[in-house]
């Protein structure tokens, strides 16, 4: 052996590592999910790995990604959650499924599972057994594990009554408080994982070691999904779901960075609506609500799939017009203002409104992100001040 492979650690200290990274580090729930599927594979030495999420308010489990399986094979499978479906049964139970024979349920027929083990994954903390029953036997395995319910471990002597079988366990389970009170809405998915063909046996301890992985994935498959959420909502508009004006911002700036220094051009369009106060003062607030919803949505179908629209503020919204000169982003602003004053809003009686627009161009206006909204301001004033719904650039 050289000194370089003796110095490397083995393949699969290295994939642990990778699964601790991904529950440590990973914000991207496809990234985690399909490198735990493949790290799953790589540490357990499965035949087959697949992985399911359920679609909570269809009641569904849908399958998601495989390794070893034929493509599509896991991914097209949608299975109701009911308790006679055995995929689906670590959603109804909370409890891991494994070693079960089965000739009789069709999913688990189709995918060809003779000798497999099903692992629910779990988004979030849960208090183990010993702890909601306040059981100090410590010669039991499962004392002291932190998140474990005892059927997990092998060994447990809950009620004094060693339980190696997973089978007889969740029989003795099913008369337990704790086992009444599974919190099964907390379970994300479900891991099928499989040696049915090369028919090495799964143990019981693999089971337990994956779900201790699993739930640790499920809290960064829920910490990744709280992420983006956050992420989502701090770049877009609550109301009308347009960006908003701090990512119209930091898009400007880094727009006038990058024209700066590599060239090119681009302008801007700030645009308000023509008398709002009255259509609140008319209809009142909420309506005025609805209208703005219509006027965003009329600016995002009419600009192009390279422009930006964001609501800038109250009743004004703002437009980023990549590669457009002056006289481009003035065409383009008219064809808005037209759009606009000829689509009858729904909720104010089929009226139609109208909005004034100025444009503002990097290099002829300002080089500056301050100079580009200023200038963009002070053409939208002029706008108003001759006459409103129109366009109007310096
Ligand atoms: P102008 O043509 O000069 O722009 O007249 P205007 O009435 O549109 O302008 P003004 O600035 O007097 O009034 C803007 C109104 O927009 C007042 C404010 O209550 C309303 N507004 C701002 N934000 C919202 C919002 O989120 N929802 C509703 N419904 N109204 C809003
Ligand atoms: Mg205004
Ligand atoms: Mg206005």
């Amino acid at each position: 052996m050289t000194q370089s492979e003796e110095s490397m650690a083995p393949p699969k200290e290295i994939a642990l590592l990778e699964m601790l990274s991904l529950v440590y580090e990973e914000m991207d729930i496809d990234a985690i999910e399909e490198r735990f599927v493949n790290l799953t594979a790589e540490i357990f030495g499965f035949d087959r790995v697949g992985l399911f999420f359920v679609k909570h308010r269809k009641g569904m489990l849908q399958g998601k990604l495989c390794r070893g399986f034929e493509p599509g094979a896991i991914s097209s499978l949608e299975i109701p959650v009911t308790a006679g479906n055995l995929l689906t049964r670590p959603l109804v139970t909370g409890f891991p499924v494994f070693n079960k024979e089965t000739n009789t349920d069709a999913s688990t027929l189709k995918l060809g599972l003779t000798n497999f083990a099903l692992v629910p994954i779990v988004n979030k903390k849960r208090l183990s057994c010993w702890q909601i029953k306040k059981c100090y036997k410590n010669d039991c395995p499962a004392f002291g594990k932190r998140w474990l319910r005892c059927w997990l471990v092998p060994g447990t002597k809950c009620g004094d009554v060693p339980m190696d079988d997973c089978g007889q366990k969740e029989l003795m389970c099913q008369e337990c408080e704790v086992y009444a009170q599974q919190d099964v809405d907390a379970v994300e998915g479900v891991m099928v994982v499989d040696n049915s063909v090369s028919n090495r046996p799964i143990h019981p301890e693999q089971v337990t070691l994956l779900s201790i992985v699993s739930h640790a994935v499920g809290g960064a498959i829920n910490n990744a999904k709280v992420y983006s959420r956050t992420l989502r909502e701090s770049i877009h508009d609550e109301l009308t779901g347009l960006y908003n004006r701090r990512f119209f911002n930091e898009r400007l700036l880094d727009e006038v960075e990058r024209t700066r220094r590599y060239g090119g051009h681009f302008s801007i369009v700030i645009c308000d609506i023509d008398f709002f106060k009255r259509i609140n003062d008319t209809f009142g607030h909420p309506i005025g609500d609805r209208v703005l919803v219509q006027v965003a949505s009329v600016l995002q179908n009419n600009i192009r799939s390279s422009d930006m629209a964001c609501r800038y503020g109250g009743e004004e919204f703002a437009v980023l017009l990549l590669n457009a000169d002056k006289d481009l982003a003035c065409s383009l602003a008219e064809q808005l203002r037209k759009k606009m004053a000829a689509t009858p809003m729904a909720d104010i009686g089929g009226d139609c409104i109208t909005a004034s627009f100025g444009v503002a161009t990097f290099g002829k206006d300002s080089i500056s992100f301050e100079g580009l909204v200023s200038k963009a301001d002070q053409a939208l004033y002029q706008a108003k001040t001759q006459g409103r719904n129109q366009v109007q650039s310096l």
